[in-house]
């Protein structure tokens, strides 16, 4: 497995297999891998003859310096767990490699999708996240790549990106992977304590609430949202941020329920700030309910 840190020789390669009729499978992640990482390089390399995986702690998408300084950094161990996933090649430069003039002058702006929900809690966020995707998808070149359900919006970000810019990129949306307990899998739950890890069950306890409520046919979408901050609430350790009913293209609330709709939450645990989210639909019209 090679490591590569420069931009050149990332590009050189990627268009060396590609010009070998091979498929390339991109994962970028921000490293700290975990086995919601390691699920996106299984399904790339289901998928294709090549796997590159880049780890890259973007500033750019950061807006407290404590929250980008306290973010796990392990190369180290990173580079084993690819290598033992069958990863081909790391990326992982380093911030002045991806930005050596500084911050840069040209960025990538989502639109609306980028200023609700996870954008209005972290102004400039999915900037700084669809900027950086837009220098690895032009380094990489025509490729597949792996984005988790875990961060929805972000998913949906990117697919926005692709198709607004024209890339040639196949944009590949994976499931969240969670612990047994029901907490998704995230590099910040490092950073919980004890209590503050069983506390952090509450998300997606409260997504499940608000998908039972979805399942019994309740339409109002601010019900539903009342049942899944309820649970929140419920947790001494867990400060709300939203807990919200969107459409699953672009997260605006549905006047009523009436298709699948996503369910969102975000609130700080402890040290840190977390979100998970879950597919909901209300039972077939018709079909006998099961209590
Ligand atoms: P990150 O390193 O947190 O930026 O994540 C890199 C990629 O892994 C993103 O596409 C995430 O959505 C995805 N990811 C992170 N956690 C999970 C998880 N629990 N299940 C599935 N995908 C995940």
């Amino acid at each position: 497995m090679e490591l590569i840190a420069e931009k050149s020789a990332f590009r050189a390669l990627c268009e060396s297999r590609r010009r070998q009729a091979g498929t390339i499978g991109l994962v970028p992640t921000m490293g700290a891998l975990h086995e919601g990482h390691l699920s996106l390089v299984r399904f790339a390399r289901a998928a294709n003859d090549f796997i590159v995986l880049s780890v890259f702690v973007n500033p750019l998408q950061f807006q407290e310096d404590a929250d980008l300084s306290a973010y796990p950094r392990d190369l180290e161990s990173d580079v084993k767990a690819a290598e033992a996933e069958g990863v081909d090649a790391v990326f992982a430069p380093s911030v002045e490699e991806m930005y050596p003039l500084g911050e840069p002058a040209v960025t990538v702006r989502p639109g609306r999708l980028a200023e609700i929900l996870e954008g209005r809690a972290r102004p400039g966020h999915f900037e700084g996240v669809a900027t950086v995707v837009a220098k690895l998808f032009s380094l990489a070149g025509a490729c597949r790549a792996y984005f988790g359900e875990k961060d929805y919006q972000q998913l949906l970000v990117v697919r926005g990106l692709v198709a607004d810019l024209e890339l040639p990129v196949e944009v590949v949306g994976c499931p969240v992977v969670r612990e047994p307990d029901g907490l998704a899998l995230s590099s910040r739950n490092r950073r919980l304590s004890e209590r503050e890890r069983k506390a952090a069950t509450a998300l997606s306890r409260a997504l499940v609430a608000g998908r039972r409520s979805v399942e019994r046919q309740v339409r109002d979408p601010e019900e539903v949202e009342r049942a899944m901050r309820a649970v929140l609430e419920d947790e001494r350790l867990v400060e709300p941020d939203y807990a919200s009913v969107g459409d699953p293209a672009t997260l605006e609330r549905p006047v009523e329920i009436a298709a699948p709709v996503r369910l969102l939450v975000a609130a700080r645990v402890g040290p840190v700030r977390l979100i998970d989210n879950m597919a909901a639909a209300s039972s077939a019209r018709g079909a006998p309910l099961i209590s």
